[in-house]
């Protein structure tokens, strides 16, 4: 059952200063635990890429699988865990990426992605686009095909969808300013 697109912005909480001064940071917590809310962010984020044939849904760590788990199962596909450093057990594949002061890995199984998978990438937010980039470049190391990117919040200001290239990159909110 899915239900009307709401507007799920009202369910999302600007945290000034978190985690560290000049961040504000959108808490997404309000609409997670608002039934309704939830479900509709859920329905919008999967809309758009309905028709892709997308095998694979991968989610970032640690809202991203929060978001992406409940995506793969409206597609029926696969969902794909991304992690940070050391917390996958098996073969994994790694990719650095640039952070504002200095570099962080993403790992991923070996095996999560057969070659030529469609994968759609969803995270919580798209600020500069280094966690997107870094996982999309996982993807592809490991021969699947990205099909796009669906974020719940964009944050337009800062260059992310620039750093993603051609890719079809889909948003529920964007917002234009701090
Ligand atoms: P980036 O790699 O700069 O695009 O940052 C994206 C990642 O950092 C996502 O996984 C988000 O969960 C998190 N993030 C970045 N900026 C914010 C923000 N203002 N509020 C909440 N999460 C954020």
């Amino acid at each position: 059952m899915t239900t009307d697109p709401i507007d799920i912005s009202t369910h999302i909480r600007d945290i000034p200063d978190f985690p560290s001064p000049g961040i504000v940071f959108k808490d997404i917590t309000p609409l997670l635990g608002h039934p309704v809310a939830f479900r509709s962010a859920i329905d919008q984020l999967a809309a758009p890429f309905e028709d892709a044939s997308v095998t694979k849904v991968l989610g970032t760590e640690a809202r991203g699988f929060i978001l992406a788990a409940p995506v793969a199962d409206r597609y029926g596909a696969g969902f794909v865990p991304v992690r940070k450093a050391g917390k996958l057990p098996w073969e994994i594949e790694r990719q650095e990426y640039e952070l504002e002061y200095g570099t962080d890995l993403l790992e991923i199984h070996r095996d999560a992605i057969l070659p030529g998978e469609r994968v759609l990438i969803v995270d919580d937010v798209l600020a500069t686009g280094g966690t997107a980039g870094a996982t999309a470049r996982l993807v592809e190391k490991l021969g699947g095909e990205v099909a796009g990117f669906a974020f719940l919040i964009e944050l337009a200001f800062l260059p992310g969808r620039e750093q993603l290239g051609d890719h079809h990159i889909t948003s529920v909110i964007t917002y234009a300013g701090e």
